[in-house]
């Protein structure tokens, strides 16, 4: 792999969902593989990026975090615009987050008409014994959404490489 090289794509991701779902984290470990206990709220607005390979072709992924505006109608349309793929995260073990999902998408979709490849993850798929939402409670809301679905785990790095190939196909497929 060339960093040099320019990209044969360019992709536009952002994340929502509540404070302390693991945003953040989910993000670190996919672009640098690291994961940090003590993970400062996010206060300036964040993009990572990562190269990789899909279908042979170079795609440079952007990845904006949100910056401690966790509150739905905090969110811009500036935020928002131009974005190829939306991630909605939730953590397992906090049933309100999984009850805000609907809230961050209604909010998505009053401000984005374009045809937006959605992932929804629920996070901390490590915490089994506090877990408070089911898989197939995941599922199911992501099914009625038209989002696609995998809970991971930023700590332990479990499906987290896969959920966001799955979000990257997609977008490659549909543009
Ligand atoms: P954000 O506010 O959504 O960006 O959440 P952060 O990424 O700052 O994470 C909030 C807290 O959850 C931090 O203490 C992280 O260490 C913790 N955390 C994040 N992901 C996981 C995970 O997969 N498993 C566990 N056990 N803790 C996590
Ligand atoms: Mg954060």
């Amino acid at each position: 792999l060339n960093p040099g090289k320019e990209a044969d794509y360019t992709c536009k991701i952002i994340i929502l969902g509540d404070k302390g779902v693991g945003k953040t984290c989910v993000i670190q470990r996919f672009t640098d593989n690291v994961f940090s206990f003590n993970q400062m709220p996010t206060i300036t607005m964040d993009i990572k990026s990562r190269l990789l390979y899909v279908n042979g072709k170079l795609c440079k992924l952007k990845i904006w975090d949100t910056a401690g505006q966790e509150r739905f109608r905090s969110i811009t349309s500036n935020y928002y615009r131009g974005s190829h793929g939306v991630i909605v995260v939730y953590d397992i073990t906090d049933k309100k987050s999984f009850e805000h999902v609907t809230r961050w998408m209604d909010n998505f979709d009053q401000l984005v008409k374009d045809d937006v490849i959605r992932l929804l993850i629920g996070n901390k798929s490590d915490l089994k014994k506090e877990r408070m939402v089911k898989e197939h409670q995941g599922q199911k809301l992501a099914k009625e959404k038209r989002m696609l679905f995998g809970e991971t785990s930023a700590k332990e790095n479990i499906n987290i490489e896969h959920v966001f190939m799955k979000l990257v196909k997609e977008i490659i497929d549909k543009n």
